[in-house]
């Protein structure tokens, strides 16, 4: 099957920045192999962010070095591993460690990014501009999010054109890949194909990814929604990570295994071995200790013994 859509891992960072439970260094090296060994070859690995905001990814250099390490040549062929940044210092331990793929991000809601970074959209997207003129120098290879695209936890819908307005500039820029992203996942579907018909009008899709979260049980259907307006680029979580049921508000994000199977259903490629993926999944419940996994799970595991074998690469 060929590979026509483009899964980026977001797991061992958007994932885990927002679980209550601290991994150690060693054992994100084995998710984030585990993710390699199931075909995962886009994965965000880390926020290089202050120790002190993110605790759950203190742990940046060493876990961006041991990855890029233990999968040494990767910038060739081999697995793309990602570092979020936000600031000089972020971009420099990122560095450090051998990250070449960066991700900056900026929302498009007044609010959200006063109230998130304390900074103005404006302030914000100046830091990035700089920070992607850096990473351009230098040869690395650049990502955007742009944040709040369709909802704002504060000021609610967020107008289409005032998005796009936004993805038009970061386009300008010469950035690799942007991810509209539903930060706090309240879209829904019609919206999420609207203002990507409104973007395919201005430019080409193929640099543009959809970054969904599971909040409201949408996910999916905003995922099939973006894949029928031409998106071919999903940021996903392994185990839908990051929905931790004692935390109001903290959701997860749209589950790996949901979007490869949604895919294959599709008759769409994706490169992942869904077994290896499940192995994963299993794992890393163990280590945050409260169950996990996509809303193909139940159907997965009832059929283990009397469906015929599916390939799912
Ligand atoms: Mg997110």
């Amino acid at each position: 099957m060929n590979e026509l859509v483009k899964v980026y891992e977001v797991g061992p960072r958007d994932g885990l920045q927002n679980e209550s439970a601290i991994l150690t260094v060693e054992q994100k090296g084995r998710l984030i192999d585990g993710l390699v060994e199931a075909g995962l070859g886009h994965i965000e690995a880390t926020s290089f962010v202050h120790p002190k905001a993110v605790p759950q990814l203190a742990d940046a250099d060493e876990v961006m070095a041991g990855a890029i390490g233990r999968h040494a040549g990767y910038a060739a062929a081999g697995p793309e591993f990602v570092g979020l940044v936000f600031n000089e210092r972020g971009y420099d331990r990122a560095w450090a460690a051998g990250c070449r793929s960066l991700a900056f991000g900026a929302a498009v809601s007044e609010t959200f990014s006063l109230r998130n970074t304390h900074n103005t959209p404006q302030a914000a997207l100046a830091t990035a501009r700089t920070l992607i003129e850096r990473a351009q120098r230098d040869g690395a290879r650049t990502r955007f999010y742009v944040m709040t695209a369709w909802i704002c936890p504060f000021e609610g819908p967020i107008s289409p054109h005032k998005t796009l307005a936004l993805v038009r500039e970061i386009a300008d820029w010469g950035v690799d890949e942007i991810a509209v992203a539903d930060t706090i996942g309240h879209a829904d579907p019609l919206s999420v194909g609207h203002l990507i018909d409104l973007i395919a009008r201005r430019i080409p899709l193929d640099r543009l990814a959809v970054h969904l979260h599971d909040t409201q049980a949408l996910g999916l259907a905003n995922a099939a929604m973006a894949l029928q307006a031409g998106i071919r680029i999903f940021d996903t979580s392994v185990g839908g990570l990051g929905g931790c049921p004692f935390a109001p508000g903290a959701a997860g994000n749209l589950a790996t295994e949901d979007l490869v199977f949604m895919a294959y259903k599709m008759g769409l490629g994706t490169g992942v071995d869904f077994r290896r993926l499940w192995g994963v999944v299993y794992e890393l419940e163990a280590l945050i200790g409260r169950p996990i996994g996509g809303r193909i799970r139940q159907w997965w595991e009832s059929s283990q013994d009397h469906e015929p074998r599916i390939d799912f690469n």
